[in-house]
């Protein structure tokens, strides 16, 4: 299938929606939804969704960008400070009267700004008009983050010739994004997490100037984007000889992995993942440590529809790709966390992160 054709399709999909709610157009202002409209990458402006076109509205910085990435959208120049502006005579180019906007995305003043500078638009709130499309992936979104997943797992597994004790945190977080970069990703999908020690029982550790020490958690989570698309994954090791509280826990978060990723497939509900993964670590008496869902679905941002957690009404498709990240935090001892990324096939899951899930793979540096 053609770029042009997957886009029209997203379009189409977003009409549909727009007609059952009777509504001439939605502006779209999230640019991860702008992006999967249009195949604009920029950091800034908006798309307008109507019957017969998608506009791509843009400011100086982006006008060839916009023209070559966007070559299907019908492109409105705008000057930056006047984006509300640009958005009226669109809209009365258009006679589009009924709009909705992206709720979540909208801050209040600018809201009150667009219903004083188009007075003739109701303006109607909404939710998932375009992330509804976006929780499926098609064939090219599955090919970026499948190597956006092979670049992470490589950078990840490259950075561990690196670790020795003395090594910071922020210097083993340094290493593994200049990895991603070597190994032909566009960039992070989110801020690398390392922690060491006792600061692994942080879910989302800041990498700092701790240093590793033998004996001691090391904790890594990272992710790399392809063409806008990201991957997300986490690993925990023990650098030199692991205790036995530490295997004991250790082992048990591997378990509740394997247990989550036998039960996703498609036509499970993503809480009866979230369940099974709880559930391994309930009969070792850990589960109170987990306090966060067991996964979540990335595409184009790193958190995004399904929702792996007990309270999900999310039933799992063909074509998602999702997160199983079990965890345990012992505030003041350390925790484990072990992330795989994954695709739902037509019959199963594909794991797509490839790293070792090994809890000493450095035993001899930190011997
Ligand atoms: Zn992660
Ligand atoms: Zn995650």
């Amino acid at each position: 299938m053609s770029t042009k054709t997957r886009l029209a399709r997203r379009a189409d999909a977003v009409r549909r929606q727009l007609k059952r709610h009777r509504l001439d157009g939605l502006l779209v202002t999230d640019m991860a939804n702008v992006a999967y409209l249009t195949g604009f990458s920029g950091t800034a402006g908006m798309a307008l969704v109507t019957a017969r076109a998608v506009h791509l509205i843009v400011d100086f910085r982006y006008f060839e960008q916009a023209a070559a990435e966007a070559p299907g959208a019908s492109l409105v120049h705008v000057d930056r400070a006047f984006y509300g502006a640009a958005i009226a005579q669109a809209l009365l180019d258009t006679g589009a009267r009924h709009l909705a906007f992206e709720a979540e995305q909208v801050p209040y003043a600018t809201y009150m700004a667009w219903q004083d500078e188009s007075p003739d638009v109701t303006w109607t709130p909404s939710r998932g008009l375009v992330e509804a499309g976006r929780e499926l992936k098609d064939a090219g979104e599955v090919a970026m983050i499948r190597q956006a997943a092979a670049i992470t797992s490589a950078a990840v597994t490259g950075a561990l010739a690196m670790l020795a004790p003395g090594v910071t945190e922020r210097e083993v977080a340094a290493e593994i994004e200049r990895n991603f970069k070597r190994l032909g990703a566009d960039g992070v999908a989110f801020g690398t997490l390392v922690a060491a020690g006792e600061r692994a029982a942080l879910p989302h550790p800041r990498p700092g100037d701790r240093k590793l020490q033998p004996g001691e958690w090391l904790l890594i989570d990272s992710g790399a984007t392809v063409g806008g698309y990201c991957a997300d994954m986490t690993r925990t090791l023990v650098l030199g000889r692991p205790d036995a509280r530490q295997r004991e826990v250790w082992d048990a978060v591997r378990a509740a992995l394997e247990a989550g990723l036998q039960a996703a497939r498609p036509g499970v509900k993503a809480s009866a993942v979230d369940a099974a993964c709880r559930r391994v670590l309930a009969k070792r008496g850990l589960d109170r440590y987990f306090g966060h869902d067991t996964g979540h679905g990335v595409g184009l941002t790193i958190h995004e529809a399904p929702r792996l957690a007990p309270d999900s009404d999310d039933v799992l498709e063909p074509g998602m790709i999702i997160t199983v990240e079990p965890g345990v935090y012992v505030p003041g001892w350390g925790g484990v966390r072990l992330e795989e990324l994954a695709l739902v096939t037509d019959d199963g899951l594909e794991v797509l992160t490839t790293a070792p899930v090994a809890l000493t793979p450095l035993s001899t540096l930190f011997a």
